[in-house]
């Protein structure tokens, strides 16, 4: 299963600073928060109501109908398709997202939420950008379908992304299923940045060794890695936030970015707050 909607992306910090579970990145003045369900929205317009929110396109978004240049299945159910774009795209954040939907199809009618997945860069240009997916229903399904050439219309980059300012020591990272989509541009993003991939920890769970995606593009850029599956096909058998929750008991990071689905975000924050406590 993958993230649900709404709930798909959190960078919280554990420094103690922004105890709020809601509001997943320190506030400053204009600046708004990935929220987690309808309620929240409601609540936060209410209460800020100068502030956007990460659903809605900023004055950077673009809706454009752009190329697909490749779409592979990477393993059973999970595609990788890269689409070309402008240089909108240039400052495009990790854990931002875009939202798309195929041309010439009436059914579905409504553009689908996907993650950036990396950007392409070409001479530090961006040229494209990937998305991961899983096959989930009717538009992830006709995605699949679709071949090097058709044109797919897309509106992003939207949302906020995950907050990357700051100067890290240790960072760890935590994906569950597919939410492991926007974690390979952050973590590009970050060595990019100038941090070394040997501060950054990858916590990744699946369902099976089939649900672990991207493992071999960590593996590459060599963070550590932490696997783990709820039937013990690959790594330890139990659930991705048990090694995480060691992990924080000996050694604090000065951030955790997580992202899957909404149950595994809640013991993520709850067992990053018990590690505050015992500090
Ligand atoms: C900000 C954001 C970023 C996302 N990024 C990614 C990504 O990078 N890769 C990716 O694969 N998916 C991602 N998703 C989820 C993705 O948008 C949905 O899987 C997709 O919209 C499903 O569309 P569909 O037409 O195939 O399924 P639909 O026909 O819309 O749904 C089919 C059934 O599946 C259920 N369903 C739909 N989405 C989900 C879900 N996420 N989890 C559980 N059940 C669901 C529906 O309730 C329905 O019963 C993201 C979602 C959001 C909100």
């Amino acid at each position: 299963m993958g993230p649900e909607p709404g709930a798909a992306v959190i960078g919280r910090r554990i420094d103690g600073k922004h105890p709020d579970k809601r509001y997943l990145y320190p506030m400053r003045k204009r600046q708004f928060f990935f929220l987690p369900g309808k309620q929240d929205y409601r609540s936060f317009c209410s209460r800020y109501p100068n502030r956007r929110t990460a659903m809605m396109p900023s004055k950077e978004s673009r809706l454009s109908a752009t190329q697909i240049l490749s779409n592979r299945e990477i393993c059973p159910g999970y595609f990788r398709m890269r689409i070309a774009c402008d240089q909108v795209y240039q400052d495009a954040i990790p854990g931002q997202f875009v939202m798309v939907r195929l041309v010439g199809q009436a059914s579905p009618l409504l553009r689908r939420p996907f993650s950036i997945h990396d950007l392409i860069l070409e001479e530090n240009r961006v040229t494209g950008f990937d998305i991961l997916y899983k096959i989930i229903g009717a538009g992830t399904e006709a995605l699949s379908m679709s071949r090097t050439g058709d044109i797919v219309d897309v509106l992003g980059p939207l949302g906020r992304g995950f907050s990357t300012r700051g100067d890290f020591g240790r960072v760890h990272m935590v994906a569950g299923g597919i939410g492991v989509a926007p974690l390979v541009f952050l973590t590009n993003h970050m060595v990019r940045q100038g941090l070394s991939s040997s501060q950054i920890t990858l916590f990744i769970g699946g369902r099976s060794c089939g649900d672990l995606l991207c493992l071999e593009i960590f593996e590459r850029l060599g963070i550590q890695i932490k696997v783990t599956t709820d039937d013990g096909s690959a790594g330890d058998q139990c659930l991705v936030t048990q090694p995480l929750g060691e992990a924080l008991r000996q050694q604090k990071p000065e951030i955790l970015f997580a992202c899957g689905p909404m149950p595994m975000l809640r013991e993520v924050v709850a067992i990053s707050e018990i590690a505050l406590v015992s500090s």
